[in-house]
């Protein structure tokens, strides 16, 4: 089976219409949260990301923008979008995004798909260490996870005795992208394709995943897209200049 694992779409219509474009042919996709947030067109993401997915789990910003948890936590500007996602949402988007379920969703035998962490949906898993104490008890050969917003991942042998991060060389940085990671079946994964909507690795290109559970690969991917269509948007909308500054630079 050809699974398309997306993550952290954040409302980006520019970078999703990308991504689609240049994936490879799939039987099902898996969406790994913040469907909606930061970017300029929920309604049409969240319906485009419905009619595509048939697994999904909900981000922090699905939660913030369907009332389901406070604007606390969330710094001004990721506050402000929130509000201003609120306003736009329709109906069926907002009640579509308020029932997406809580990690760790298990779609396969072996493959669970969270969003933060499985042990906090709302973790961020940037180091080796959280990485390596979470690979340690998991018991799924393979964990997709997203917001980080940084394309690669962590893996541990099962003896424990081996770890190491899954980084990216992509032999460009322009165009279309892949980078593949054989999956060894004595091993545990945990495995970002990164952010479509608003990368933070550095590389402002679109970022997403193809698994194919027969050969045991993961493809990752990185995709060029219309960086100031998806900007002119957000200065239109009226949201904070800096999600609009900050897709350039991909961070
Ligand atoms: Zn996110």
């Amino acid at each position: 089976m050809r699974i398309l694992i997306l993550s952290d779409i954040h409302a980006n219509l520019e970078a999703l219409e990308a991504c689609l474009a240049a994936a490879p042919a799939h039987d099902r996709v898996f969406n790994l949260g913040d469907i909606v947030g930061y970017g300029a067109n929920p309604n049409e993401v969240t319906e485009r990301a419905r009619t595509l997915g048939d697994v999904f789990v909900r981000g922090n910003h699905d939660k913030a923008c369907t009332d389901l948890i406070s604007l606390e936590g969330f710094n001004p500007i990721a506050g402000l979008a929130a509000l201003w996602t609120r306003q736009q949402l329709r109906p069926e988007s907002f009640d579509f995004l308020r029932r997406l379920p809580e990690g760790p969703v298990l779609p396969l035998p072996g493959v669970q798909c969270v969003h933060g962490s499985p042990r906090d949906e709302d973790e961020y898993v940037l180091m080796r260490r959280e990485a390596f104490s979470i690979l340690a008890h998991v018991e799924f050969p393979v964990t997709f996870f997203g917001h980080t917003h940084v394309q690669g991942g962590f893996w541990i042998d099962d003896s424990q005795e081996s770890e190491g991060a899954i980084e990216m060389t992509y032999k460009s940085p322009e165009g279309i992208q892949q980078f593949k990671l054989e999956l060894s079946a004595a091993g545990k994964y945990l495995i970002n394709p990164g952010s479509v909507g608003q990368p933070r690795d550095g590389d402002p290109r679109a970022a997403f995943a193809a698994y194919d559970t027969d050969k045991r690969s993961v493809i990752f991917y990185r995709v060029p897209y219309d960086i100031e269509k998806a900007q002119k948007k957000i200065f239109a909308a009226g949201l904070p200049e800096r999600l609009a500054i900050r897709l350039e630079e991909g961070r």
